[in-house]
């Protein structure tokens, strides 16, 4: 029994795949309204729920005659301009039997990378919540081009995990959980009920394709539960295909597999600062430096930096990478690029004659500094 597990959860995240509310002919209905109905439940047993809903795509390629996946860029935008508002109406008249009303949100990376958008995301997320709304989000697919992409819904609910501050994430997937290995074509794979910390070898077992429909495997949902977890909430991946089971997964029953919230979470901010925010640029630094921020718990200074990648402003991330160019740190930098050409490898009192100015002793200080982020 997991209850002890997720006793202390109030607020959750359930990410919704295209493979578990859509089939070959768009959108299954029937599907949709069994979720709702454990949406409803879990509502009713006092816990606010968010859903990030893929589907878009799903439900609107049909019209564009299309079969499988859409094969460029510009078809699957036209096929979510067209799908998304059909998701929208289904979850709105599947939660309505309940007495529910839901809240559309698209995103993209960009509206959270800027801080100040991020924070007005999240006001708008809780606003829904204070008013008893389910809000529905998705990736605002119309509109993204690569640089601004979350790429997949499991990425983008791991963000929102962390956006609304929410102790869970459910990911409702078209597969039971994680296997050690393929489950289709070993008949011995055994399915891992818990994680307790996300290593090298059991990214390795995510090496598993997952159906037509969606566009994650089980590589990004266990990068979406390397990224909740490490922001301290409990990741569960389940079969959403089977009805009640997200029921069952609150009720303490054991399915699916279950990732453990990481022993020393990093802050909300950090979190953002580590994945959500895009890196700029790139630091490479000397091995003193290096050392003193990852052994010391320093702030980086101008004089320990060799050299620079990149064209960034004031306040943007950057790469901290050791002298082979290994990243193993992120960082908000205090100086642009063009600042930074012109002090690095200086020391700290003469930042002021060089640049007429100066905005502190720090390149990036420890508070906005995170490590070991690397993991794309
Ligand atoms: N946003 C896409 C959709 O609504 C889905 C992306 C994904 O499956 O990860 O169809």
């Amino acid at each position: 029994m997991r209850t002890i597990l997720l006793a202390h959860v109030k607020r959750v995240v359930i990410k919704i795949g295209s493979g578990v509310i859509s089939n070959s002919a768009g959108l299954d209905l029937d599907r949709i309204a069994t979720l709702c109905e454990d949406v409803h439940q879990l509502r009713q047993r006092g816990y606010e729920v968010i859903l990030v809903s893929s589907g878009a795509v799903a439900a609107g390629k049909a019209d564009l005659g299309i079969v499988g996946k859409p094969k460029t860029i510009p078809l699957k935008q036209a096929a979510a301009a067209i799908g998304q508002s059909r998701l929208m109406r289904a979850y709105k008249d599947a939660l309505r039997q309940h007495g529910l009303k839901a809240g559309q949100v698209l995103l993209t990376r960009d509206d959270l990378a800027n801080r100040r958008r991020y924070l007005n995301a999240r006001n708008t997320l809780m606003t829904l919540l204070e008013y008893g709304i389910v809000p529905i989000i998705n990736e605002n697919d119309t509109v993204v081009v690569d640089e601004i992409r979350f790429g997949d819904n499991d990425n983008l609910s791991a963000m929102a995990t962390n956006l609304v501050e929410a102790q869970l994430l459910v990911i409702l997937s078209d597969v039971d959980g994680l296997y050690d290995s393929d489950p289709r074509s070993n008949p011995e794979a055994q399915l891992i009920s818990e994680v307790e910390r996300l290593t090298p070898e059991i990214e390795a077992m995510g090496g598993i394709e997952g159906s037509d429909l969606g566009t994650g495997g089980m590589v990004t949902k266990l990068k979406a539960a390397k990224r909740a977890t490490l922001y301290g909430a409990g990741t569960a991946i389940i079969n959403g295909r089977t009805p009640h089971n997200l029921l069952y997964l609150f009720d303490g029953h054991e399915l699916g597999t279950y990732f453990l919230p990481a022993r020393d979470p990093m802050a909300a901010r950090k979190h953002w600062i580590a994945f959500t925010k895009k890196p700029k640029g790139k630091l490479i630094l000397d091995e003193g430096a290096q050392k003193a921020l990852a052994e010391r718990g320093k702030s980086l200074l101008p004089s320990g930096i060799l050299k620079l990648d990149g064209s960034f402003e004031r306040g943007d991330a950057v790469r901290l990478c050791d002298l082979n160019g290994h990243e193993f740190a992120k960082g908000v930098t205090n100086y642009s690029s063009t600042e930074l050409s012109r002090i690095l490898g200086k020391k700290t009192k003469e930042i002021e004659a060089i640049l007429g100015y100066q905005y502190g002793d720090e390149v990036v200080h420890r508070d906005n500094l995170v490590m070991n982020t690397s993991d794309e």
